[in-house]
């Protein structure tokens, strides 16, 4: 019987496909599909896995033996004989051989699919004892996966991970408790037609990732991850927030009709990529693509994006076992993407890390692990806690900047002593370039208003900086004491609350007045439900994942800006802007 899941809506679309439960700690498993020619290799991988384990098993009870020591550690000798018997379960063997062989999974894949469906099982035994067995089994798997990850797959070396087999045209959705956003990068060339996640705010960076992949996807759905099985039909309403489980022939059918009618949409919005994004009374707006990695210069081009106006240079230090990029690394990524973007402005941020956005154990500093990582050390104040490390990037942005236009936006910012300990690293950096005769280029120096503080002292920032991006995820977390991860708070999130619009309008104004260039940069940004408000508060700059410049440009294409500046002002002055806003 269908049943329905909701959740936060991250992106625009619908996904129908299988389930593909992935556990947390299995996240790093490859995902890819075996050709038909293929699929006895793969049986025959598990296979050698599943006797190495076995042999290993069997010296240790060996050993046990000549010791003499069953006696002694009876629950060892009875452990070793329960793994011994799950190794050899046919549920587990017919059940891997039947992902490869049906669905042409490889190997590892395989079997952290069965392990799922066994684990499901051992869930619902009524004898604890039972139940318990489910961590043999986990353990079992882990073994073998272990065995595996040491004989490399001859196909995995040639397979993409999005290297789809034409003989498997079964669409697949990726259900999961929890993604951080390096987790989800690992999934953006790969097989997944959506996602859903138990956790996750709207603006939480695993959605803006998701986001940034284009295809449809639900976070915060709670329990979904529990309440969907493996390789169950599910429909993904990405633009509503709703995941429909084992849907009726009926909604089959009108899900099927609602992903055409997006698809034909996309087809139209298309055509408007090389149209000036101009409004009916002749004001250009600006529309730039927010990219996590230099290869996304690829999908902005493709949009139409006049620039990159935030480059999230924290994915390159995500996912690394703890050795972060080196200047040289840093110089050769951010010069793809300037290049990449083929004489382009690029605004690259630095470096913003902790909140949603932990770098991995090993990197991790002390005292990371804050109560409240939101209000810690983050952004630019992980930077100036480590004025090396921060050294590293200015040298590589600066260097990145003989390649071509190049902006320096600087996360978070607050206090005044702030921004001069920051211009001051950067003077140091260009003078340490200077000294090694190395080139380097000029940058426009920009700063995020992202906190309230920030809002409520423009003209600081004004007298210190080329122009400024207004980071609304962070202004509407910190103005609004809402985290911006957590679905249980989703609700109070409200882009339009009169607090965030005083600060946002303000921001703008002030920068206006100056002729100083002004940004938003936040999942605002490419909400089409707002880009009426925004050009009405005067804003004329917007970046935006890719996938939404089209339709906010559609939008802008509608705007008249005289007649939005007066409605705006009354939505600014309203008790309940919401209540305005289909004006
Ligand atoms: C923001 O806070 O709005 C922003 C663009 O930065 P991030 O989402 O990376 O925190
Ligand atoms: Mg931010």
């Amino acid at each position: 019987m269908s049943f329905t899941v909701h959740g936060q809506a991250v992106s625009r679309g619908v996904a129908i496909g299988r389930a593909v439960i992935v556990a947390s700690s299995r996240i790093d498993v490859a995902h890819y599909f075996v050709k038909t020619e293929q699929v006895d290799v793969e049986i025959e991988r598990l296979r050698g896995a599943r006797d190495v384990v076995v042999e290993e098993i069997e010296r240790v009870q060996l050993s046990l033996n000549a010791q003499g020591s069953n006696d002694a550690h009876p629950e060892l000798a009875a452990l070793l004989d329960v793994h011994l018997m799950l190794l050899q379960d046919e549920q587990l063997a017919s059940g891997v051989k039947h992902w490869i062989v049906e669905r042409h999974y490889n190997a590892e894949w395989a079997l952290t699919s069965q392990l799922e469906v066994i684990a499901r099982q051992f869930d619902e035994m009524e004898d604890p004892y039972l139940r318990e067995r489910k961590a043999d089994l986990e353990q079992v798997v882990e073994r073998m996966l272990r065995v595996m990850r040491g004989m490399a797959s001859p196909v995995a070396a040639s397979a993409s991970p999005g290297a789809e087999d034409s003989s498997n045209e079964v669409p697949l959705v990726l259900i999961a408790h929890d993604l951080s956003p390096a987790d989800m990068l690992q999934f953006k060339q790969s097989v997944f037609a959506g996602f859903v996640t138990d956790v996750g705010g709207k603006t939480s960076h695993t959605a803006i990732v998701a986001r940034s992949m284009d295809i449809p996807a639900v976070v915060g759905a709670r329990s979904a991850s529990h309440l969907i099985a493996q390789d169950d039909w599910v429909i993904i309403d990405g633009e509503a927030g709703v995941v429909v489980i084992d849907p009726s022939p009926v909604l089959l059918a009108e899900y099927g009709f609602k992903q055409r009618q997006g698809e034909v949409e996309r087809e139209r919005l298309s055509r408007l990529k090389n149209t000036p994004a101009v409004t009916l009374d002749g004001q250009k707006i600006e529309l730039l693509a927010n990219i996590e990695q230099p290869e996304d210069a690829v999908a902005a081009l493709k949009a139409g994006a006049v620039g990159v106006g935030l480059f999230r240079t924290e994915f390159l230090f995500m996912g690394r076992n703890g050795k972060l990029p080196d200047e040289e690394e840093q110089y050769r990524a951010y010069r793809r993407a300037v290049e990449g973007m083929q004489g382009l402005p690029v605004t690259i941020r630095t470096v913003d890390v902790g909140a949603d956005k932990p770098l991995d154990r090993g990197a991790l500093r002390a005292g990371d692990d804050h109560l409240n990582p939101a209000l810690g050390l983050r952004a630019i104040r992980w930077s100036l806690a480590d004025p090396a490390m921060f050294l590293f990037q200015l040298r590589a942005i600066l260097r990145a900047a003989a390649h071509g236009a190049v902006n320096l936006l600087v996360p978070m910012l607050a206090h005044a002593r702030e921004i001069r300990q920051t211009l001051a690293l950067v003077q140091r950096a260009r003078e340490q370039l200077d000294a090694r005769g190395m080139v380097y280029g000029p940058v426009r120096l920009g700063a995020m208003i992202e906190v309230p503080a920030a809002a409520l002292t423009v003209p600081l920032f004004l007298r210190h900086f080329d122009f400024l991006s207004i980071g609304t995820n962070d202004l509407i977390q910190y103005t609004l004491a809402i985290d911006r991860a957590d679905e249980a708070v989703s609700h109070l999130y409200d882009p339009v609350h009169p607090a965030v619009l005083q600060l946002l309008a303000g921001t703008i104004v002030q920068c206006r007045a100056q002729g100083k260039s002004v940004s938003v940069c936040g999942e605002m940004a490419g909400d089409v439900t707002l880009t009426r408000l925004l050009i009405g508060l005067g804003l004329r700059s917007f970046s935006m994942h890719p996938s939404q410049i089209l339709a906010v440009k559609q939008q802008i294409l509608r705007c008249d800006t005289g007649k939005l500046a007066t409605w705006a002002q009354s939505v600014l002055a309203a008790e309940d802007p919401a209540a305005l806003m289909a004006d």
